[in-house]
């Protein structure tokens, strides 16, 4: 059995192809060209109706989209922004871009906030950031909780986190300010790209104007003219805007979107049950207010040593599966060890003893269920090997 591919992206709708033709054919490409109705535009409509926000601004990224909110806070030079340690890099990076400082965060065997060491550091922190890592959803009722009970402004990180929900609401609509990414390993795949919702005129129109929009071009964007006019000519511009191109291929994808989660929460779940008739691995279960998205499964190896731990992701390699372990894998970006920027890591026995044993492994909603056994089939018969040929 060949091992399926699990980096491939889904093809593009083909309502994208005329777009993309037109604006090809007119040179069309800047989002502020146009007196109205431009591709980004119309993205940044149907995601703040999609998201049932009041509004979303579109830009070249997720990780454009949190330096943004955290400018858009204004907040002073220094801030501490608590963020958890099990994160990209990419997170870390954004808060140290807006000139504040990142607090990392315990995360637990369940890839979520410590909320005992969330609060233990919260009475230091003047914003904090919740990455739903892989679509992990932390507890959005205690973190809100304690976050409104100190008056501090939550952004979410749902880069990876688009179409699950939380009691039924909406993940990245919790917060304050919510971010999500276009990128290709995630959900809705242009390449590159992002977007961040909200409901707050005066934090979206300073985003908008420091993601680049000069003079007057703001009014092609559908916030109050008296609450962008205050902003006039204070903030500066990082020019972060979306292309139109990147626009016109990411809202045909939108009404995908339930049926990739639907199936890729197929996929996921069968994987799971399965990966959990092992002794050897456990998928974390979703927390009960969570309707997950996935389109990857992380699972923790149990009972098996360093050389056993190393010895099952050689053998998925083997295999031709692609499964890292976070932190025994080099370099990976999930590690905050090596965050070296940052400084020298912090201690955080618990997030480091998770990311020692969590094993990573891309599973796309376009996977059949066969594809799908055929990677639970590799990822058994390598916990099996590596647990018989190195036996403790
Ligand atoms: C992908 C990802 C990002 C970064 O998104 P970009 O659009 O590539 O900048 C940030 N946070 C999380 C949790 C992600 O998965």
């Amino acid at each position: 059995m060949t091992c399926p591919d699990v980096t491939a992206s889904e093809p593009i709708p083909d309502a994208a192809l005329a777009e993309v033709t037109r604006l090809l054919a007119t040179g069309d490409l800047f989002r502020y060209t146009a007196p109205e109705n431009a591709p980004v535009a119309l993205l940044e409509r149907d995601f703040a109706a999609l998201m049932g926000s009041t509004y979303a601004l579109a830009v070249s990224s997720c990780s454009a989209a949190l330096f943004l909110s955290l400018k858009a806070l204004a907040l002073p030079v220094n801030a501490r922004v608590l963020i958890p340690a099990f994160t990209f890099a990419a997170v870390p990076s954004a808060v140290v871009h807006a000139d504040c400082v990142p607090i990392l965060v315990e995360c637990g065997a369940n890839y979520r906030l410590d909320l005992k060491d969330f609060a233990a550091k919260l009475p230091s922190a003047e914003a904090v950031i919740i990455s739903h890592m892989r679509g992990h959803t932390s507890d959005m009722d205690a973190i809100m909780a304690l976050c409104d009970a100190a008056g501090v402004p939550v952004i979410e990180d749902a880069a990876h986190s688009v179409g699950t929900t939380w009691n039924d609401r909406k993940i990245g609509t919790i917060g304050k300010i919510g971010c999500f990414s276009f990128q290709s390993y995630k959900m809705i795949n242009a390449g590159e790209g992002g977007i961040l919702v909200t409901d707050d005129a005066d934090l979206v129109a300073r985003a908008i104007i420091m993601s680049g929009a000069y003079e007057h071009t703001w009014m092609k964007h559908a916030v109050p003219a008296d609450v962008m006019a205050r902003h006039q000519n204070k903030l500066p511009l990082y020019n972060l805007r979306l292309s139109n191109l990147s626009g016109a291929i990411i809202r045909p994808q939108l009404p995908e979107l339930d049926r990739r989660v639907r199936d890729g929460r197929r996929n996921h779940d069968h994987v799971a049950a399965r990966l959990n008739a092992s002794p050897n691995l456990i998928v974390p279960p979703a927390l009960p207010a969570e309707a997950r998205a996935p389109d990857s499964i992380q699972f923790n190896l149990v009972g098996m040593t360093d050389t056993q731990t190393r010895a099952f992701a050689s053998a998925c390699a083997a295999k031709g599966l692609k499964a890292q372990i976070f932190g025994q894998s080099t370099d990976n970006a999930r590690a905050f060890w090596n965050w070296q920027f940052l400084g020298d890591a912090p201690d955080l026995p618990q997030t480091r003893a998770m990311l020692m044993r969590a094993c990573d492994v891309r599973l796309p909603a376009r996977l059949s269920l066969k594809d799908c056994d055929i990677i639970a089939d590799i990822i058994l018969t390598a916990a099996s090997e590596a647990t018989a040929q190195h036996a403790a």
